[in-house]
């Protein structure tokens, strides 16, 4: 019976996360603030873009994977007017500074950080999975485990990067070194969302077996926390005091393996799920049977003060993250000599 339940479980949670293979919106800008408020860390360091030359253990969806450099090749234009790197005083000329086949440290960060949710994780590797899941990126982006089930490999996605990073910064080549980073503190993100590791409660996970609409609500609720965090950096009225949060976190630097450090924080991001997704549900309700959380509505939710504690809950996670992803930069990242 114990079995039959865990399997139970375990397909239906594979089927909830078919649905919702998000993430939170503005890696980005959140790893971009994250990259120029170390101290001592020089990310205005102009980098030699260099020819991708690694072979990887895994393999992507076929003509996703790229490894151009998208400024480079003018299908990534840097958006001078944005709000948050306006608050810089970093100089955005990115045009004048590629001329020479440089790009600037910042720049890697800011443009890679969100490229894995470009399409090139469309795989399933795994047969039985894929038998339930067809082609999705959800198994590279999430992480859960059930019993002695453990499926999804966004922990694996995570180290593999940061491999990646570490071989190229030790053959010196720079440009890579950032750029591999950059995809490894994407897959951090997304694993601290925590509806990336747990997509409901026991209870409506088992409704939604029989209630589609359990779907759409499950849906919704993820999709807001995606987008409660671009709310928060340029929308609410914490909007301020939330990028100084941002900028102000010390990095921390764990005294572990690289394995034990996202493991660690997966425990985080699912021990802090029941108490987000409550105040998710207890702040848009109905909303989220029906439609995506919009702007507006979290904008009336604040002035409600229906967010203060989802606010509350959102800045301890998210100091959490910004300290764990400052420490992996500092310990990747070769001090110049
Ligand atoms: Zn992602």
């Amino acid at each position: 019976m114990r079995h039959l339940f865990i399997s139970l479980l375990f397909l239906i949670i594979l089927l909830v996360f078919q649905i919702t293979a998000f993430s939170w919106s503005s890696h980005g800008v959140f790893t971009f603030l994250v990259v120029t408020s170390i101290d001592g860390f020089d990310y205005s360091k102009l980098v030699e873009i260099s020819e991708y030359s690694y072979s990887e253990s895994r393999n992507y969806k076929a003509g996703r994977y790229i490894t151009h450099d998208l400024v480079q090749k003018g299908e990534k234009k840097i958006d001078r007017e944005d709000d948050v790197l306006q608050e810089t005083d970093i100089e955005i000329v990115p045009d004048l500074v590629l001329s020479d086949g440089k790009i600037p440290v910042w720049m890697i960060f800011l443009v890679y950080s969100s490229l894995p949710d470009n399409g090139m994780d469309f795989v399933e590797d795994n047969f039985l999975a894929s038998l339930f899941l067809g082609e999705t990126q959800a198994n590279r982006h999430g992480y859960f485990k059930v019993s002695f089930f453990e499926y999804f490999e966004g922990d694996k996605s995570f180290l593999h990067f940061l491999r990646m990073s570490k071989n190229a910064f030790n053959k010196g080549d720079m440009y890579w070194g950032y750029r591999f980073l950059a995809y490894a503190l994407h897959y951090l993100e997304d694993l601290m969302q925590p509806y990336h590791v747990r997509p409901g409660t026991v209870p409506e996970m088992l409704t939604y077996l029989f209630d589609g609409r359990m779907k759409t609500f499950l849906r919704n609720a993820h999709f807001a926390y995606d987008d409660y965090m671009t709310f928060l950096l340029y929308f609410s009225k914490h909007k301020y005091a939330f990028r100084e949060l941002v900028k102000s976190t010390k990095p921390l630097i764990l005294p572990v393996s690289d394995d034990q450090l996202i493991y660690e924080a997966i425990v985080y991001s699912y021990t802090s799920f029941f108490a987000i997704h409550e105040e998710i549900k207890k702040a848009f309700g109905t909303i989220l049977s029906e439609r995506r959380v919009r702007i507006e509505d979290f904008q009336k939710a604040e002035e409600e003060g229906k967010l203060d504690n989802l606010y509350k809950l959102t800045k301890k996670l998210v100091s959490a993250l910004t300290s764990l992803a400052k420490g992996i930069i500092i310990t990747t990242v070769p001090i110049p000599k």
